[in-house]
């Protein structure tokens, strides 16, 4: 299969540690006010997205020691944890809250440091990940010295133990609006049929990669079968689910244990000033 090489706009930009500082001061400044403002608890489906868990500085590397605290954090709101997949027939009343968890692009150290905390409280988790990188035919750019992506194998183990299910985030992480259509539906519906293969039954969500897409890949997603689909647009998503454009909370390297308590009340839920949009409206 022609694999193309591996558009890393979004995850270049991330490594910038300036950048990363700044958004971070952005965030936490639009908590503070949030908060300062004595705003109450917003309801609905949050759906709070990582990428790391392990050891390392970078912007999307959260340490053990955060990602548990953070558990313990959701755990005291008393919402209930929720599978991403189940969220086609959940219904929540208009003053009710639930969480969902995803984890972007299918890191290795989530084996030790992700599932085993989800696994004791027996909550439910997406991981999205990519078939042309984990079968080796394609390479993220953004991937440092020994850091590794989950095997095949490792997701078969850990699926059987039934909290964490793996999900296509595409073949090869590419740009899709700027795909032609045959390459954009050959990395949604391929994905799909490579991961159904690898892990024998059938995928339900899709990751649009670096939170880019448009109408033409919502319609692709929803003829290749998939049942919902997520970007990284900020916010909470309320019923009618708008199913295949399931906004999401990105928690990175600096959310603080203030910061990360008041996302969870919806602090974080517009996006911080001068966030660019990744959903494209008119294509
Ligand atoms: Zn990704």
């Amino acid at each position: 299969m022609d694999i193309g090489a591996v558009d890393d706009r979004d995850h270049f930009r991330m490594r910038s540690p300036l950048r990363g500082l700044l958004k971070s001061t952005l965030v936490h400044g639009q908590a503070a006010v949030w908060a300062a403002r004595g705003a109450q608890p917003q309801p609905g489906l949050r759906i709070l997205y990582y990428h790391r868990v392990g050891p390392g500085n970078d912007q999307l590397t959260i340490s053990p020691r955060r990602f548990a605290r953070q558990l313990e954090l959701i755990e005291r709101t008393g919402y209930p944890v929720v599978d991403l997949a189940a969220v086609v027939d959940l219904r929540l009343a208009p003053d009710e809250t639930a969480i969902v968890l995803n984890f972007d692009d299918g890191y290795g150290e989530l084996l030790d440091h992700a599932f085993p905390a989800l696994e004791a409280r027996g909550w439910p988790a997406t991981v999205f990940v990519v078939p042309g990188a984990v079968d080796g035919d394609t390479r993220f750019s953004w991937l440092r010295g020994e850091q590794k992506l989950l095997s095949w194998d490792q997701m078969r183990d850990v699926e059987s133990r039934g909290f964490i299910r793996f999900e296509p985030h595409s073949l090869t992480h590419p740009y899709l609006p700027g795909l032609d259509v045959a390459d954009a539906e050959r990395e949604i519906l391929g994905s799909k049929q490579a991961l159904e293969t690898a892990l024998g039954r059938p995928a339900r969500s899709f990751c649009y990669p670096g939170g880019y897409f448009g109408k033409r890949e919502m319609d692709l997603v929803a003829r290749a079968g998939y049942e919902i689909a997520v970007g990284c647009e900020d916010g909470v998503n309320r019923p009618p689910w708008d199913r295949f454009a399931l906004r999401r909370v990105l928690v990175d390297h600096y959310d603080t244990r203030p910061l990360f308590a008041a996302r969870l009340r919806g602090a974080t839920d517009v996006p911080p000033p001068g966030r660019p949009r990744r959903k494209l409206e008119a294509r």
